[in-house]
Order: structure tokens, then C-alpha cells, then sequence
């Protein structure tokens, strides 16, 4: 008998979910809490409509660490998976620790007054996890998630050394509406706005917000743009991988979706300063995702694929090899199936498998991981069964930008 508690009933939670059913066999008590009931009942009755499987559902706000900790007594789950907001994690990760639960995310901690994520503020978690003799397992999404295990994988199987990493994300589809975020708008826009910044020869590198911009031919989505960004794998990648001499992080974006930004930008809506509006301190990228489409209602509507993958270069047996490891997932596809568009998809699907390895025992340890310190086999094997299937091709050439 396993038991998982997920927090979060947003896009991604609910793809989780939807996954943790389908496999009864792992998830045999599945437990969703968020900060509105309403958002939860309503993935409880998708999963009992597709699956016929119940699943418990409860209001916290896991910004307060006493309601959550007597959630979690109630539900006594053996793993909380963290699917609500990065500014959620230390909490929920205070509360494991207080009541003996390992812990598993895909975002890492970000203040809600810095738009700065790093992972200094979970690393610090290390020994009282160890301690504890629990595990936390941090940022089992695709990127971070898959992007992490792709790494490790071809460094396993085909590199002996890694020289350079380029991770690439493109969003080929299309939802038809003239601005929206596919995921949660306010973490969207601090992620895409902040400079750019890679690793190159033992430094960071940083440059203005898209201001390297490269075109790239992705399998089956075609020729997009893709711009340089700064992304949290690269830290812990560059940590636990310190041969490699660059590692770069490209996303696509069209230009309409740039236009948008640079005038919301411009009008000073992406800020995060409060301001003072009829009496009512307000921050502009909060009010600004109150009236953006919600991403959860993108499904529907959104057509064409997602490709996201790794280009790496490297030595393996005194030759200079280039292999490009990468998914690629249908919009439509992953509606038809769980009723939510790729980008929840591709992060709810990795949430589940990491789950279910720690569950079964499969990924153990004391302290905290990231993705890139387990062993990759068993996630790429069950990417393959549970909707991500992968490829991998040898370039010719390394990436000539
Ligand atoms: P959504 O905004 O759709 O969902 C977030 C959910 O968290 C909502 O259901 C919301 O509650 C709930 N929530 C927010 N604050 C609290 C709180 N204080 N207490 C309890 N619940 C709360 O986001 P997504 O589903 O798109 O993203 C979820 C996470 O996944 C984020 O951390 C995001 O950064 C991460 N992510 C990771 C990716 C990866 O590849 N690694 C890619 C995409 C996202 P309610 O609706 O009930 O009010």
C-alpha cells in the first residue's frame, strides 16, 4: 500500500494525477490537496470519469507551514509530490521533515519578491534530509526533469566526457490566442524577462533578456527561432557535471508572443513592485495573470507539437561525437488522453515517474538529489511506456553557433 499526497491542482497537478491513476499498481492511495477544494474536485471527477479510480481531496494553503503539517498528519501520505508554486517549496519541505514524508518538485524555490530561483536555498536542506534519513528529490519535470536524465543518460551510455550542452525547448503549438502563457503566467513571464546566462569555460555568462537569437529545424515541428535563456537545470547540471566547458539553454518564441511581451514590458505590467491602485497595494505580473487566458483552458484549443530535447558533444573512445537526444509531444494527443495540452504534460508525466520510482524504491537515498544524480535507465525506460517517448540521433557536426 502506497500513498501519495500531490499539492497543486493546476495543469500539471492534474496531468499528475491523471498518470498516478493509471497506475494503480504504484499509486494505490492517491491524495490532492490545493489552496481552492473546487480546483481539486474538479480533477477528482475527471479521474474517477476516465480511470473509475477515487481520489481524497482537501483545501490547504501550503504557505503556512501548521496547515500543512496537519494535512499531512491526516493524510500520513509516504510521499508528497509539490506540484503548486516554487514559492511553496521550503514550506512543504519544512513540513516533510516535520512529519517524516520524502519530498518531491519540479520547480526550485524562488522568492515571490526576486524574480531569482537558484537552488542554494533547497541545497541547504541537504543534511537534515540526510538526518532524517528522508529524500528529497527536486525538479522531476522536463525541464528540469527529463533534461536532467537525458544529460546523465548519454553520459552513461555514450560519452566519456561531455564538452558542451545545449538544451532545447520548443513549443511548436498553437492555442489561437493572441497573448497567453502555457503555463502558470506570473512564473512564465519572470522566467522569460530575467537576463540570460550560460556557463562557459568555469563562469556565467550573462547577457540581456533575448538578445541571442538562433534558428533551429526541431523534428517534426520544423524551422522556429529559439533564444539563449538562463534555465534552472544548468546549475545543478554544472555542479554535478564539472567536465563540461559550456552549457547553454535555448527556448523558442514567436514573434507575436515577443511583441506582446516587449509592450507589456514597456507598460510596466510584468513588474513585480507592488503599486497602489484605488487604495489597494497590487503587483502588476499578478493583476497582469488575472486577466490572461488561464493556461489550464489552453488544452482544448491548442494544436501542434512540442520537441524538447539535448545536443551534446563530447569524447567517447578518442573520437569527437555529437548526439541529439530528444521527445516529441502532440497537443492534441495528450488532450484527448488526460484532457491537458503538452507543456503540463510533459512536466506532469516526469512528476509521475519520479514519484513512482521513489515509491517503489526503485530511486532511494538520504538528503537531497537532483534528477542527474539517480540512475537515468529506469525513468528513460518508463518515458517511453507512459507517453514520452524519446529519441536519439548522431549529428555530424556540434552545434556551429
Ligand atoms: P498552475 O498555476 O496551473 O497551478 C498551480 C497550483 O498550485 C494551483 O492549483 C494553485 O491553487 C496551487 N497553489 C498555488 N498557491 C498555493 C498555496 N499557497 N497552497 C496550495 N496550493 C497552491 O501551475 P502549473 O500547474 O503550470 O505549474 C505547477 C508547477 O510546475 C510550478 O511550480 C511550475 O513552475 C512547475 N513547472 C515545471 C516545469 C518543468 O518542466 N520542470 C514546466 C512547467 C511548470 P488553486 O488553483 O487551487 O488556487
Amino acid at each position: 500500500m502506497t500513498k501519495v499526497l500531490v499539492i497543486g491542482a493546476g495543469g500539471v497537478g492534474s496531468v499528475a494525477v491523471h498518470k498516478m491513476a493509471s497506475l494503480p499498481e504504484v499509486f494505490s492511495s492517491i491524495t490532492l490537496a490545493s489552496r481552492r477544494i473546487s480546483s481539486c474536485d474538479k480533477i477528482a471527477k475527471s479521474v474517477q470519469e476516465r480511470f473509475g479510480v477515487k481520489i481524497e481531496t482537501f483545501e490547504v494553503d501550503a504557505d503556512i507551514l501548521e496547515d500543512t503539517v496537519s494535512l499531512l498528519n491526516k493524510v500520513k501520505p509516504d510521499l508528497l509530490v509539490n506540484l503548486a508554486l516554487p514559492y511553496q517549496d521550503l514550506v512543504l519541505m519544512d513540513a516533510c521533515l516535520k512529519v517524516g514524508v520524502h519530498y518531491l518538485d519540479t520547480a526550485n524555490y524562488e522568492p515571490r519578491d526576486q524574480a531569482k530561483f537558484e537552488y542554494r536555498w533547497q541545497w541547504e536542506y541537504q543534511d537534515r534530509f540526510e538526518d532524517a534519513g528522508l529524500m528529497a528529490l527536486l525538479g522531476s519535470g522536463f525541464d528540469p526533469g527529463v533534461t536532467n536524465i537525458f544529460t546523465a543518460w548519454l553520459k552513461k551510455h555514450h560519452f566519456d566526457t561531455i564538452e558542451t550542452l545545449d538544451i532545447l525547448d520548443c513549443n511548436g503549438g498553437d492555442h489561437g490566442h493572441p497573448f497567453a502563457t502555457n503555463f502558470n503566467p506570473e512564473i512564465n513571464i519572470r522566467e522569460v524577462t530575467a537576463p540570460a546566462r550560460h556557463w562557459e569555460n568555469g563562469h556565467w555568462v550573462e547577457t540581456p533578456a533575448l538578445s541571442h537569437k538562433k534558428s533551429f529545424d526541431f523534428p517534426s515541428v520544423g524551422e522556429r527561432n529559439m533564444y539563449l535563456m538562463y534555465h534552472e537545470e544548468l546549475e545543478s547540471l554544472v555542479k554535478h557535471l564539472p567536465e563540461m566547458k559550456r552549457a547553454r539553454f535555448w527556448m523558442t518564441f514567436g514573434d507575436a508572443y515577443l511583441t506582446h511581451l516587449e509592450v507589456l514590458q514597456n507598460v510596466g505590467l510584468t513588474s513585480i513592485e507592488p503599486i497602489t491602485y484605488k487604495g489597494q497595494e497590487i503587483i502588476p505580473l499578478q493583476f497582469l495573470k488575472a486577466v490572461l487566458p488561464d493556461p489550464g483552458g489552453l488544452g482544448e484549443r491548442t494544436k501542434g507539437r512540442t520537441c524538447i530535447g539535448n545536443i551534446v558533444t563530447g569524447e567517447k573512445d578518442g573520437s569527437r561525437v555529437t548526439k541529439y537526444l530528444f521527445n516529441v509531444c502532440d497537443h492534441e494527443k495528450c488532450y484527448r488522453e488526460v484532457g491537458s495540452q503538452a507543456v503540463s504534460y510533459t512536466t506532469g508525466v516526469p512528476a509521475m515517474i519520479g514519484a513512482a520510482l521513489m515509491l517503489q524504491g526503485v530511486w532511494k537515498g538520504k538528503g537531497v538529489f537532483n534528477m542527474e544524480q539517480m540512475n537515468p535507465d529506469p525513468f528513460m525506460d518508463m518515458l517511453n511506456v507512459h507517453g514520452l517517448p524519446w529519441e536519439v540521433r548522431e549529428l555530424t557536426s556540434p552545434l556551429d553557433f
